[in-house]
């Protein structure tokens, strides 16, 4: 869950792939050979006298060198340093295909006698063949700084040149006369200093497919339909920015009726059951994410006195990676001011993510996962935005699966959901269906979330038991049949907040033949309440799909 309202930090805004302007960003144009300075660049100034002789670049003069190349496709990758290239291995992130990213070329200028003047940058990427030359001119007066992005040169590439394979070298030249005189530095101001190097683009292909459901929500004087069009836009930009991704398959349900009260836990938990139910009735793909956007105007979620502050959204679990866990792929949120950054954190969770502990926060957040390797939950490395191209800054934003308030995310996390999202692009995309698992009549689950309120939200799902948990050792399910019981182990986890748990365990053998009368959980705290037959929903078998339960 996240507490509090997310705030955007604007630290600075970029244009990214401008072109406009020599001053407004990188250019992008076909060059056969940069290197060679046959494609003269003009000074821009009107001769004045005479007919004198088109100004041919020569390589940059008086010292100055190539200190940091670094790829930004939403957190800063060091891809070249002091004139070598940073291999594989010396990596802190992965940089995805075919996704627009920021490269930023850094300067560092001599201690002494630096004449303070304007210089292009030279970028030429080639993959398979195919050579794209970047320019981009700038008024060098100072080495470069992390914090300045204008401070050295930088360059849009867009995603159709960020394919695997690509060798990216960059050079400085002189843009005017002046410097001819000086001798040809021993070392020149390009990177790598030789040759070229890797980029470093993955080859796999990285997607993910989310479905907002709009809740049309009544109760209580409060009538609210969420228009999900509305949202899209920067729902998706959030999820996009922050995910090592190349594209998100972005759908909109119909809208969801809720008829029950959703300012308190209780609504909202049952909400997140029934978007998990809703996902199974679907029959989605096992690699797709629900997300339910309720606006219950404006009221602030209580948490049972847990914690102060208010619960914006809710995640069914956190969530494991194999298809029989595609149940929990399935969050709630309340739209408000920050509900792009709670969808965000709450999808988090569906990919399997804890939250980060954060000094800055008024909430202490459960769970918190002790690997996290930044001190106070800050983010660590530059992050960029190649939606908003803004920048944000590694020690004043903090983790998005914080509760901290002005977050991005870390290369950490970056690196993590990153995994979590190849394994699932390999089940399949929107155009190319998974193979369908072939079901026994038996195979099926009952679901339960079990609140600490007491309140029970029990269902029957297909599939199995999630291959990546154990069973309780103290959490049995009791069916009640008519003639007879069985008591059957079950599978617990615990939702990131509150904490509800999410109780899993296999259909006996012949469940849809026996009268079942109720179903009742026994755990380290005795027996609770037995739950009847009727209120326990079927989506169990294809047959039982889209009941109107
Ligand atoms: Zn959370």
């Amino acid at each position: 869950m996240r507490n509090t309202i997310a705030t955007s930090s604007v630290l600075l805004t970029v244009m990214l792939g401008a072109c406009g302007g020599e001053d407004a960003g990188a250019s992008a144009g076909e060059s056969a050979d940069a290197s060679s300075g046959t494609d003269a660049v003009s000074t821009g100034e009107e001769p004045t006298t005479g007919e004198p002789e088109p100004f041919v670049a020569i390589p940059a003069r008086g010292g100055i060198k190539i200190s940091k190349v670094e790829a930004n496709p939403g957190v800063a990758v060091p891809i070249g340093l002091d004139g070598l290239d940073v291999g594989g291995s010396g990596r802190n992130a992965f940089i995805p295909r075919e996704r627009d990213t920021l490269i930023r070329v850094f300067v560092d200028i001599p201690e002494e006698d630096w004449v303070a003047r304007e210089l292009e940058a030279r970028l030429v990427l080639t993959v398979d063949g195919v050579d794209t030359t970047l320019t981009q001119k700038l008024l060098v007066e100072n080495d470069s700084r992390d914090s300045g992005l204008s401070s050295g040169f930088y360059f849009g590439v867009p995603k159709e040149v960020m394919l695997p394979g690509l060798r990216y070298q960059v050079s400085l030249w002189e843009t005017q006369p002046g410097q001819e005189s000086l001798p040809e530095p021993a070392e020149p101001a390009r990177s790598p200093l030789s040759g070229t190097a890797f980029v470093g683009v993955e080859s796999a292909r990285a997607e993910m497919r989310v479905v907002l459901v709009p809740v049309d929500y009544s109760f209580g004087g409060c009538s609210k339909v969420v228009d999900g069009e509305e949202h899209r836009e920067g729902f998706e930009s959030a999820l996009f920015q922050q995910n090592a991704v190349q594209g998100i398959d972005f759908q909109i349900h119909e809208p969801f009726k809720v008829a029950y009260d959703m300012t308190n836990f209780n609504g909202l938990s049952k909400l997140v059951s029934e978007i998990s139910q809703l996902r199974t009735a679907d029959g989605v793909d096992p690699n797709v994410y629900y997300y339910g956007l309720f606006d219950n105007c404006g009221k602030c979620i209580g948490d049972g006195g847990a914690n102060s502050g208010c619960t914006v959204g809710l995640a069914a679990d956190i969530t494991g990676g194999t298809q029989s866990d595609a149940r929990y792929r399935a969050a709630a949120g309340q739209l408000n001011a920050g509900s792009a950054e709670t969808f965000v954190h709450e999808v988090g969770h569906t990919q399997g993510r804890r939250h980060i502990e954060c000094s800055g926060a008024g909430v202490q957040a459960q769970g918190t996962d002790p690997n996290y390797p930044y001190e106070g939950g800050r983010i660590g490395v530059w992050g960029f935005g190649v939606r908003d191209f803004q920048m944000y800054h590694p020690t004043v934003n903090s983790d998005y699966m914080s509760y901290c308030g002005q977050v991005w995310v870390s290369d950490w996390q970056w690196n993590a959901t990153y995994k979590r999202i190849l394994a699932l692009t390999e089940w399949g995309s929107a155009d190319v269906a998974p193979s369908p698992k072939t079901k026994t009549k038996e195979e099926g689950v009952l679901v339960g979330a079990v609140d600490p309120s007491g309140q029970q939200v029990w269902w029957t799902g297909p599939g199995g038991l999630s291959e990546e948990r154990t069973l309780s050792a103290t959490h049995v399910v009791v069916f009640e049949f008519a003639d007879g019981e069985v008591e059957v182990p079950a599978q617990v986890s615990v939702r990131e907040h509150y904490p509800t748990r999410n109780i899993v365990a296999q259909l006996p053998a012949g469940f849809d033949e026996r009268e079942l009368l109720g179903v009742r959980l026994r755990d380290e705290d005795g027996e609770h309440e037995s739950v009847s037959d009727a209120a326990i929903r079927r989506l169990h078998g294809p047959d039982k799909l889209k009941a109107p339960n």
